[in-house]
Order: structure tokens, then sequence, then C-alpha cells
């Protein structure tokens, strides 16, 4: 039942850790590559943890 949410725990994290860590992103005003793999990824997870958890769920 919470495995939606790991993902989506999952994916935030991973994608927060990028932002921290990568050089690039830090470099650049605009995200890497990775970064933006990694926000399609936490968003798709997003997506599927808001559709999993019904209309009434709320949206934070
Ligand atoms: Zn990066």
């Amino acid at each position: 039942m919470s495995s939606v949410n790991d993902a989506l725990e999952n994916a935030r994290f991973t994608y927060e850790h990028h932002m921290n860590t990568c050089r690039q992103c830090h470099a650049d005003a605009t995200p890497c590559a990775v970064a933006k793999h990694l926000l399609r990824l936490y968003n798709l997870a997003r997506r599927d943890a808001m559709r999993a958890a019904g209309p009434e769920a709320p949206t934070v």
C-alpha cells in the first residue's frame, strides 16, 4: 500500500540529493540532464501517488 509513497519519497530524495551535490547544477542556472531526468521521475511518481490517493487527498 505504501509502495507508491515509497517510490515518491525515493524519487524526491534522489532528486534533492542530486541538486545538493551536483556541481553542474550549482554552476549553471539550468538543471543538467541528470537533474531533468530525476525531476521527470519525481513528477511521475508524484502523479502516481496523487492518483493512488484519490481526488479527496490534499495536494501537498
Ligand atoms: Zn545536476
